[in-house]
Order: structure tokens, then sequence, then C-alpha cells
């Protein structure tokens, strides 16, 4: 077999049995956090032989032609010496990146005198580096490692939102992805929002804090947010999502689910959940803002008064509209 040269992006075909998901040169993950340890890299497992023949065709495609590298988000995330934004980083109210002491609970200059349909804005990040290379990683490389690990993170920083608040921390959560139309979700392979609420959830759950994924909203099928330009995307999103209306069938297999959850719940426990709206990405906040008043709608038609609102991205891009 061909040694693999060492030259930086010289492409070897087949790529090597057992390196194919290998950081390229240069590019070596460290283990351990920041100054733990001694900088070792990372043996990444051999690709699973998981799938079929046509799958692991896919995966050495992908590994040789994208250089995809398939370290552990964590390990990558230690390696770049990347966190999470504190909580002073952005507008609580809108997301936006602000200056220390430029935005309260009533917004930063840019929001504060705009109507916005979620009370406030939980984020990740700025849809930088690494960032937005793993929102890209889970929407088109259907990584659900990613998806989880990235869930999990904001899962996190929405314990640590609501942890802020002190005695006004909500009691319990009520995660609510943002909908994927089918035609989306089939040729993706992932409903990214629903991997990413699954994971918050389960994140919120382990710190001890109460929460649960709800997923009332349904979406239409149109062209990519990404493809309209600013204006057109409020246009585009307008009408799309709907709340889901399951027959009888349906009806019966939820009769458990979170709505009748949420009924049950007594008034004062009921104003102390927080829904939140969960994406990957906003840009100007239209499809949040579809997801928050079809959510409204949701809740208004299953009789549970309106509580607070929230939303959960991973990333805020292009520092344009609310
Ligand atoms: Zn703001």
């Amino acid at each position: 077999m061909a040694e693999r040269s060492e030259a930086r992006g010289a492409f070897v075909w087949p790529p090597a049995q057992g390196r194919a998901g290998a950081p390229p040169a240069g590019r070596s993950v460290p283990s351990g956090g920041p100054g733990g340890g001694p900088r070792a890299e990372v043996r990444l497992a051999p690709p699973r032989p998981k799938g079929g023949a046509l799958a692991r065709w896919w995966r050495q495609i992908e590994a040789t032609w994208l250089g995809v590298t398939r370290g552990t988000i964590e390990a990558r995330a230690a390696a770049l010496g990347w966190e999470a934004d504190a909580l002073s980083a952005f507008c609580p109210r809108c997301g936006r990146t602000s200056a220390p002491f430029e935005a309260g609970d009533g917004g930063c200059p840019a929001c504060r005198s705009k109507r916005l349909p979620f009370d406030r804005l939980v984020r990740l990040g700025a849809y930088d580096e690494p960032l937005s290379g793993w929102v890209r990683e889970v929407k088109f490389s259907r990584s659900h490692h990613a998806g989880v690990r990235v869930g999990e993170l904001l899962g996190r920083q929405i314990g640590l939102a609501a942890a802020a608040l002190g005695d006004g921390a909500p009691a319990r959560f009520v995660l609510v992805p943002v909908p994927t139309p089918w035609r989306r979700r089939v040729a993706r392979g992932i409903d990214h929002p629903a991997v990413l609420a699954r994971a918050a959830s389960h994140a919120l759950n382990r710190e001890g804090v109460p929460a649960r994924v709800w997923r009332p909203l349904a979406r239409a099928y149109r062209p990519m947010q990404t493809r309209s330009g600013g204006p057109a995307r409020a246009g585009n999103v307008r009408g799309s999502m709907w709340v889901r209306r399951g027959g009888p069938l349906r009806r019966w297999l939820r009769r458990n689910d979170a709505l009748s959850e949420l009924r049950a719940l007594p008034a004062d426990e009921l104003g102390s959940t927080v829904f939140v709206v969960i994406d990957d990405v906003t840009t100007t906040g239209a499809t949040l803002r579809e997801a928050c008043r079809t959510l409204r709608r949701a809740l208004k038609a299953g009789g549970i008064p309106i509580a607070r609102l929230w939303a959960g991205v991973v990333a805020v891009t292009g520092e344009r509209g609310g």
C-alpha cells in the first residue's frame, strides 16, 4: 500500500484503512483539556463498519475530499481553546454580540425599541469558526454525534442562563424544535433542530433541571432560507408553519404527551415553565418569529396560558435584524 504522503493536502486514494478520519497534517488534536498533561495525538478510531458498503464508501470520500475531521467536538473544542460565550457577551434579549454593560434585561441599543417574539435568546456564540463548522457538520454531514454534543452544550448554556435568574429561575423547560419540512428531513437524513433539542433536554435533566421536548409544529417545504436575501426571508417563512393535528390514533398514542402533562400542572408551576424554541442558526430571526407565533397558537389551542418564551440557538449570524 502506498505510504501516505506527509506533504500537506496530498491526495491519496484510497485512504489508508483506519486513517480515513485522522486529522490532516498540521492539525493534530491534542488530548486532555488546555494545559492538562502532555499534548499527545488522539488516535481516532477507524471508521466503524456501520451502514452498507455505500455508506462506508461515502464516508471515505468525505474524509478524503472534504478533509472532514472526525474527532469528538469536545476534543476539537479543547484543541482550539473554544468555549461557549459568557452570558455577558451577548444581549439577553436579541442575542447580538454586545459590549460589557451595554445590554441589560431590557435589551441592547439595537433591540430595545423593537418587539421580539421571545422574551430572551440564549446562544452558544456568534456564527464563526469553529461553531459555524459544527453547525454545517450537523446539518449537511448528518452528523448525529456533532448534533448531540452541540445540543448538550446548548442545554448547559440554557441551564446557566436559568441559574443566573436566581429566584426567578424557571422550574422546568419545554424545548420546542423549529420544525423541518418532511421533504428536507428525508433529503438531509437528519432533523437537526430536533436532535439539538433532545440533547439539550438530556443535558438539562442531568443537571437536575426538568426539561422535555415537545414538537407541536409542522412546516411546509419552501426554498432554503440561506438562498433568500434578508427582507425576502420574512415573507418566505410567513405562514409556513402550523400546529400538528393528528388523527385519533396519533392522539391516543400521544395521550401522555407534553400537552397533557402541562395541562395537569398547577397554575403556579405552569407559570414558571419556560418554553424554548430551538434552532441551529438565526440570521434575521424570521424563522424563530414564525415558530414562536405558531407555538403561541398551539398553546392557546391546547388551553395552556402563554408562559415565558425563550429562543435557544447554537449561533447568531449577521448582526442585523432581531
Ligand atoms: Zn439586543
